[in-house]
């Protein structure tokens, strides 16, 4: 049986939403269904002869057929062109249920941020209509994520509050390791996903880092714009137009020799000077320098997301040189398995700029 968590929100297992599909819910209109596959096709394989007829509504895929005003996914680089945001379709008997289906899996490294937004505002628009049932398959971490964060952003609660909360209506709730730290992510982030945020961008280069080490391919399509082609971002700072409020004046690093913009504010990844890893807590390697304390001035480098003019890093290679696009004079180095900065801090994986090779600008 599915727990009621707030009015006309439940949270369940597989064998809740089965049992609804097929024989009604005298409550429950929507099903936001979290599985490793979005198919309907997933209940029948979980338990074979079941039919669930469906007709599909619409299915968005991540970067495609975005909504207003996301423009800042065009950083989002996390996800290739063609991953399957989510399904919507009519369900169940009589077609009578809406079901959103996202394909997550219970896994540390899944993503669970850049699903967010689209769960919550689902729950958040059936609750309005009717009562809406989440459901993962064991009803232990993803569903219980989903929920969390939903009580997270509709209450302002902490992550540890929200958790708390959810453990008395349902017990069994245990998100996994990886989707606890996106969900105090989510709390830093001020409950939304703000993938300009160094906490995001922190988190998604880790991403690509674990990517990078399963030997995926990590071509240029997934890196952060080149900051110094015009983008919708900059396109007012190249025209001349009035700068609006989102597009202040912003630090630009050039190259010395050619003053081509290669990196901005936007893109660095700040670190602890001298605080070994815990700045990318997930790396295994250890500081062997032991600084007590260090202040900026005492790193050599910057440290920066990868950018796609960085064709050298889209070639596979586990390190190598960051040269000027335009000059092709030296600006630092590449690794995935990490720098150690000047000031002691090892920078996992790292695209790193000599302080030397570049300047300080301001757009
Ligand atoms: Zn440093
Ligand atoms: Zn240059």
């Amino acid at each position: 049986m599915p727990y009621l968590v707030r009015e006309h929100l439940f949270i369940g297992n597989i064998s809740d939403a089965a049992e609804i599909l097929q024989h009604g819910s005298e409550e429950i209109t929507h099903i936001l269904s979290v599985l490793s596959s979005a198919s309907i096709s997933f209940f029948s394989e979980w338990r074979s002869g079941l039919v669930i007829p469906t007709k599909e509504i619409d299915k968005v895929y991540f970067g495609g057929n975005e909504s207003e005003g996301n423009t800042a996914d065009e950083s989002n680089t996390s996800v290739s062109p063609k991953k399957l945001l989510y399904s919507l379709e009519f369900a169940g008997k009589d077609l009578k249920f809406v079901r959103m289906a996202v394909p997550l899996r219970d896994m540390e490294n899944e993503n669970l941020l850049d699903s967010l937004d689209v769960c919550l505002d689902f729950i958040e628009e059936s609750r309005k209509k009717g009562s809406v049932l989440v459901h993962c398959f064991a009803g232990v971490s993803r569903s219980a994520s989903i929920v969390a964060a939903y009580l997270m952003r509709s209450e302002q609660l902490s992550y540890e509050d929200a958790i708390q909360s959810l453990c008395q209506s349902c017990e069994s709730v245990s998100p996994n390791d990886g989707f606890v730290d996106q969900l105090k992510m989510f709390e830093e982030m001020g409950f939304k996903v703000n993938r300009a945020s160094p906490t995001y961008k922190r988190f998604h280069l880790k991403l690509l880092g674990e990517c990078y080490n399963r030997g995926e391919t990590i071509d240029a399509s997934k890196f952060a714009e080149d900051p110094a082609l015009p983008t919708k971002k900059l396109s007012s700072l190249v025209t001349d137009e009035p700068l609006s409020r989102e597009a202040c004046p912003t630090q630009a690093y050039r190259c010395k020799k050619c003053r081509r913009v290669v990196a901005v504010q936007d893109n660095v990844i700040d670190h602890v000077p001298g605080e070994g890893e815990t700045a990318f807590g997930w790396s295994k390697r250890r500081s062997g320098r032991p600084f007590e304390k260090a202040d900026d001035d005492e790193c050599s480098s910057i440290f920066i997301e990868p950018l796609q003019w960085m064709k050298s890093v889209g070639e596979g290679a586990l390190e190598g040189k960051l040269c000027c696009i335009h000059c092709e004079a030296r600006l630092g180095y590449f690794n995935w398995s990490g720098i150690q900065c000047s000031c002691g801090s090892w920078i996992t994986p790292a695209f790193q700029l000599h302080k030397s090779r570049v300047d300080v600008s301001t757009l």
